[in-house]
């Protein structure tokens, strides 16, 4: 159903009272190692909605690689074309919690930043032969627009961390995701009203555009005008993740045959309930776990 091109990292998560100075030094809580990296989560999330995915992408020759490669098996993510990269540390993502929940982030993508076209053309036949390719940009961008030359079907890029998309590339994306922090970016400006970021943004390139917007849920704009898609109601526990699990749901019903708005419907859902629960891979629901339309 779905490939992902995308990366794979380890989330080495520390709690700390307050962040240090420089030069400083403070004690954290015990270290916590999660499986993540968005190309990663993605294809779990895929995977536990029932649908058939793969993972293009490169980790290092280390025990991180080894506990990520297992995560994605035992989500039952087809590694056929997860390669490692010899002598270069697996992606981390190094994640310090303050007291209020909120995060700071340093990725050092190590074996990511090794994917290139090379990786792309050995995985030839399972990108062209794929209803739906889903990328981010936490991999070199290089990997990423050779991938979408060769894809066959729908190509669904999620702008995350958001930078320039040669225009080429962004002329393949139906749709294009971003959340509003990247439609802002996207648009130069402030977010702004959604329904008109939606509009600005699908027609800036791509052939269809989704902001999600958290708790409100997303808007939908593409060839049959801009669609608002509520949220269900969910106590929200930790949203680690819920872009992830709205994309791969989102991609996953659109390799199905759904329409973009009924797809963007079915990955509300799946984004709800992954807030429910903590962290990324561990939030994810299986089809039993959707809270009602
Ligand atoms: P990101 O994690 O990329 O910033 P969002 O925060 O916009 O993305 O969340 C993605 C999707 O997950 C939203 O469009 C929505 O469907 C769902 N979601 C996120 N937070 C909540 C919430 N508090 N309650 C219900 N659904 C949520």
């Amino acid at each position: 159903d779905v490939v992902v091109v995308g990366s794979v990292n380890a989330d080495l998560v520390v709690g700390v009272e307050r962040r240090p100075a420089p030069g400083e030094t403070v004690l954290g809580s015990d270290l916590a190692v999660h499986p993540g990296g968005k190309g990663a989560n993605q294809a779990v999330a895929a995977a536990r909605l029932g649908g058939r995915a793969a993972l293009v992408g490169r980790v290092g020759d280390d025990g991180h690689g080894a506990l990520l490669r297992g995560a994605l098996a035992a989500a039952g993510v087809g590694l056929d074309h997860l390669a490692t990269t010899p002598g270069v540390p697996t992606g981390v993502a190094l994640i310090t919690v303050g007291p209020d929940g909120d995060n700071s982030i340093i990725v050092s993508p190590g074996a990511n930043a090794r994917l290139g076209p090379a990786d792309v053309a050995a995985a030839r036949d399972l990108i062209a032969a794929a209803s739906v390719v889903s990328f981010q940009l936490e991999v070199p961008l290089p990997a990423v627009e050779a991938a979408a030359g060769v894809a066959g079907g729908r190509v669904v890029l999620n702008l995350s961390p958001p930078a320039p998309v040669p225009a080429g590339l962004l002329a393949r994306c139906d749709p294009l995701v971003v959340n509003e922090h990247e439609a802002a970016y996207l648009l130069d400006g402030e977010p702004g009203d959604p329904r008109d970021a939606a509009a600005a943004l699908a027609r800036s390139g791509p052939r269809s555009a989704v902001v999600t917007l958290g708790a409100d849920g997303a808007v939908v704009a593409d060839g049959d005008g801009v669609t608002a898609i509520p949220a269900p109601a969910a106590d929200a526990v930790d949203t680690t993740g819920a872009g992830d699990a709205f994309t791969a749901a989102l991609c996953l019903r659109l390799a199905r045959g759904d329409a973009l708005r009924d797809a963007a419907r079915y990955a509300a859902r799946a984004g709800a309930a992954a807030v429910r629960r903590r962290g990324a891979q561990s939030s994810f629901p299986t089809p039993a776990e959707l809270p009602a339309p």
